[in-house]
């Protein structure tokens, strides 16, 4: 999820705290890539919502979305032109070829991760969606390269938004990353995009969900006036987003949503 921490620097982790992180990351990561495999034609958003909320409870752990600022869902669900923060939906129902944006956050114990992942709802995307996905998973990429100590956050913007900007598409720039651990949204901001002031410095023990949200034509979006969470593209084109929490090291960043982490059943 998204969000907008407070202007402070960011947060410096102590270790029994990062040990913590460590373990709901796992958790989120174990849930959004249990929740991609379960994407269907067919089935609702809701069904979706209602299977999140099982795989949360199976790790041990709770939503970190539900209730937050009164968010109703266990996880956010955006299809197609919505870019984040959708609601599962009893009248939504997947189609085939749909883009499926699944953003997954986990309160375990006193840490919280939060992960999002873009999956097409049966079988191969169309080239344009594929497109649309690799070159957003690699502008994620690219951000948790340029996520080095000794470096500002700016950084982690300008490596996605270059990557995003060669291959012709847009960052979404209403809606940032940021801070992650002990709250769900922490400070540093972590924008995708190039900004002034560049943000603070990266130190160790810094914990940051690096989030590009992705659109294939403009990056202006709108918020839903009805649900007042919904966030869709202007124009209703589609987009992706995916989303890893990144631990600053001394060396290259420790991302902590892993795709391969044990299984909890
Ligand atoms: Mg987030």
């Amino acid at each position: 999820m998204t969000g907008r921490p407070p202007r402070r620097c960011g947060i410096v982790h102590t270790a029994a705290e990062i040990a913590a992180i460590r373990e709901a990351a796992r958790a989120t990561a174990w849930v959004r890539d249990g929740l991609c495999g379960m994407v269907q034609p067919g089935m609702t958003t809701l069904d979706l919502d209602r299977m999140a909320g099982e795989l949360i409870r199976q790790t041990g752990g709770r939503s970190a979305f539900l209730g937050y600022h009164g968010f109703p869902g266990q996880v956010c669900i955006s299809v197609n032109d919505e870019v984040v923060h959708g609601i599962g939906r009893a009248d939504r129902v997947l189609q085939p070829g749909d883009l499926v944006s699944l953003d997954v956050g986990v309160r375990l114990g006193i840490g919280v991760g939060d992960t999002a992942a873009t999956v097409c709802a049966g079988g191969a995307p169309g080239p344009l969606q594929e497109r649309l996905l690799l070159v957003t998973s690699e502008s994620l990429a690219a951000g948790i390269g340029a996520a080095r100590a000794g470096r500002d956050v700016c950084e982690i913007g300008c490596a996605v938004e270059r990557v995003v900007k060669a291959a012709g598409f847009r960052v979404v720039r209403d809606f940032v990353g940021h801070g992650c651990g002990t709250e769900l949204h922490e400070p540093p901001e972590v924008p995708n995009f190039a900004m002034k002031p560049r943000g603070p410095v990266l130190k160790p023990g810094m914990v940051l969900a690096i989030e590009p949200m992705v659109n294939i034509g403009t990056e202006r979006v709108t918020v839903d006036p009805g649900d007042r969470w919904t966030v869709r593209t202007a124009d209703g084109g589609l987009s992706a987003h995916f989303e890893h929490l990144v631990l600053i090291t001394e060396q290259e960043a420790e991302i902590l949503t892993c795709p391969k982490t044990p299984a909890f059943e």
